[in-house]
């Protein structure tokens, strides 16, 4: 009952869509990797003088194993950076060395979105986890149609949205990032003009992935919700 035309299309949209945003990732990084920073700075340098701009000094800065693996721990309060980043002296490295600051900057300015989504986690994990089967349940009640099934339904669409919400909520806490990033690169003077353009399209790139990631959980939603009868046609097989 999952293999349907309009399960095959919310999938094949959803593959698409990352494939093309990861695509882009990887050419724009690849792209700017080839460009040196004109001030000679690598990543990890980068990373220390926007947390010195904006006086920051409990944030340690660590290489991590892996390809664009760079992310901030606000448990730990760790910045780390991969390893091509962390020692490249590269506009594209520039650039997603003050991606994961912005993060930092976002956690010690008690940036809401941040710990709305750092709360959100367990629940969305939870609620992801188990959602599918109560959803299965509820195709198998005859979805909205029957008392039980109509029960099943909102609770496994509920649980599933958890998931959704979560993928909606990352996305200001990752352009609020890039922006951060940005604007300290050019205000500082750590980048130029023309370097801080580069910097800024591995970043929309790097963004687009979030994007991709939401409108497919969010179609993931509408097709749950079309198959349980909450709209549309009910399929002729129910
Ligand atoms: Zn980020």
């Amino acid at each position: 009952m999952f293999f349907d035309l309009p399960y095959l299309i919310v999938i094949g949209v959803g593959m698409l869509l990352s494939l093309a945003a990861a695509g882009m990732v990887k050419a724009t990084f690849a792209r700017y990797s080839r460009v040196a920073t004109r001030s000679g700075l690598s990543g990890a340098e980068v990373a220390q003088a926007i947390l010195s701009a904006n006086g920051i000094r409990d944030v340690t800065i660590e290489p991590v194993a892996g390809n664009l693996s760079d992310h901030y721990d606000p448990r730990t309060k760790t910045l780390r950076l991969s390893e091509p980043v962390y020692a490249s002296r590269t506009v594209a490295a520039a650039g997603v060395a003050a991606h994961e600051v912005g993060h930092a900057l976002q956690h010690a300015h008690g940036y809401a979105p941040l710990k709305f989504r750092s709360a959100w986690v367990p629940i969305a994990n939870t609620g992801g986890g188990i959602s599918i089967f109560i959803i299965m349940a509820a195709m198998m009640l005859g979805g909205v149609a029957t008392k039980n099934g109509a029960l099943a339904a909102y609770i496994g669409l509920g649980l599933f949205a958890c998931t959704t919400v979560f993928t909606l909520i990352t996305l200001p806490v990752e352009f609020d990032a890039s922006r951060r990033a940005l604007m300290t690169l050019e205000a500082g003077g750590i980048l130029r003009s023309d370097e801080i353009h580069g910097a800024r399209s591995v970043l929309n790139a790097a963004a687009l992935t979030y994007v991709a990631a939401f409108v497919t959980s969010l179609l993931t939603l509408l097709y749950y919700a079309w198959r349980l009868g909450l709209f549309g046609q009910r399929n002729r097989d129910e």
